[in-house]
């Protein structure tokens, strides 16, 4: 059983004070990830790299389904830590973790050495000849493969001596918080948690909002919205999500517009009241679930329609993707069971059979002056009745 995991995190482009705002948000992302399993775990940076530490007993595979929502994160590998006591002991520590690690002893090996501290008195060349001797001296049955080897052993000289052979692949991609915060249109759909998701694997924390509109959605709906977000605060860090309700609105879109119009008009509106919480929370900027062509309200016409509303920039990570690739990261983050769940969101209530199309933007303005001198102060009563809620993995560990 290991006591500690090195994690590996791409080091490039993150140079001078960027490195350390990196590290910051890595190890408090980690630290975030594993206080929903069982088990007391120190996470620590030492010598430029990142350790974490078993202070108690653990599940393996938790700790590592746990370190894999970490963004970040390229590689953990466990690790054997062993202070140095001089070339015999450590060809003994590194025998002993071969044993233990591979009872196959029917492999071929490489042993790659690196010595980070230079007072140590043979150099990585050395290392590995003398290492690989005994090895071999150990367990006849192992072979060397300096090009395709089964086993590469890397042993590592700093203040503490690294053992380790093995690198579970990390979700990549950077820290929550590295990049600022955005805001997330959140649904009860396939996509947008998707989005969220890819948002926040670039380093970017995510709030959201969510429109219902009770009545004529349900309460179901509402909890798998935040069953959504909580999914998503799993990769993501805690989430403010901002449930809006949506009905007046709703309801004064369709009492004076035209009904092919529904969706637009519907979307400009959470745009805004979107943006207005973004604004508050510090956000640079709106997410949403939309790609191409999807539906009636995805085309260019009506993104470029939808769109016209904010100052702040929309990012949209599935602009070019099919279905089916959505879906597949759906699955792959755990979202999809929830996600089809069959309870109603506002927009396939208040749907039209025939909605527009290629809105033209002017038309589009002409039908929201309709609803001049009300929509203001039921978007005023919108924005005052929210309700925030705080969502953290917690529960769903
Ligand atoms: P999703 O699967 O994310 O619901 P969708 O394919 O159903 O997307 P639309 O319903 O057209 O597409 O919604 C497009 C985007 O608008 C969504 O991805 C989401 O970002 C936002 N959105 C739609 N409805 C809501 C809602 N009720 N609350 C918050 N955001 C919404
Ligand atoms: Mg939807």
């Amino acid at each position: 059983m290991y006591k500690s995991f090195l994690i590996k995190y791409g080091e490039i482009a993150i140079k001078g004070k960027n490195r350390y705002l990196f590290e910051e948000a890595l190890v408090r992302q980690i630290r975030y990830a594993l206080q929903f399993i069982e088990g007391e775990f120190q996470t620590r940076r030492a010598q430029g790299r990142i350790y974490v530490d078993a202070l108690s007993e653990y599940d393996y595979d938790e700790v590592i389904g746990a370190l894999t929502t970490v963004f970040g994160i390229v590689g953990i590998c466990p690790v054997v830590l062993t202070e140095d006591k001089g070339f015999d002991a450590l060809a003994k520590d590194v025998i002993q973790y071969l044993d233990q690690e591979y009872p196959d002893k029917n492999k071929t090996f490489k042993v790659r050495a690196r010595r980070a501290r230079k007072n140590y008195p043979m150099d990585s060349m050395e290392l590995n000849a003398e290492l690989g001797g005994k090895i071999l001296d150990a367990f006849p049955e192992m072979k060397v493969d300096v090009h395709n080897p089964d086993i590469l052993v890397c042993v590592e000289i700093r203040e503490e001596i690294n053992i380790y052979s093995k690198e579970i692949k990390g979700p990549g991609g950077m820290p929550i918080g590295a990049n600022g915060k955005a805001m997330l249109l959140l649904s009860g759909g396939i996509d947008s948690p998707v989005a969220g998701y890819m948002i926040a694997k670039r380093g970017v924390a995510v709030d959201a909002v969510y429109f219902h509109a009770p009545p004529y959605t349900s309460e179901r709906a509402k909890q798998k919205v935040i069953d959504l977000a909580r999914i998503l605060s799993k990769y993501a860090g805690p989430v403010q999500l901002h449930i809006v309700n949506f009905t007046d609105i709703q309801l004064s879109i369709y009492e004076h517009c035209p009904h092919a119009e529904l969706t637009i008009l519907m979307r400009r509106y959470m745009m805004r009241i979107a943006e207005h919480f973004a604004l508050g929370q510090n956000c640079l900027g709106l997410i949403t679930g939309e790609s191409i062509g999807q539906v009636a309200s995805q085309t260019l016409q009506s993104l470029a329609a939808t769109n016209a509303v904010c100052n702040l920039p929309v990012y949209r990570p599935l602009i070019g993707f099919d279905k089916n690739e959505i879906i597949d990261i759906s699955v792959k983050i755990d979202a999809y069971e929830t996600s089809i769940q069959p309870f109603e969101d506002c927009c396939t209530i208040f749907v039209a059979k025939h909605p527009v199309t290629k809105p033209n933007l002017r038309v589009i303005e002409r039908s929201e002056k309709k609803l001049e001198g009300m929509i203001e102060g039921l978007v005023k009563t919108a924005l005052e009745t929210v309700e925030i809620v705080t969502i953290t993995a917690e529960e769903s560990a």
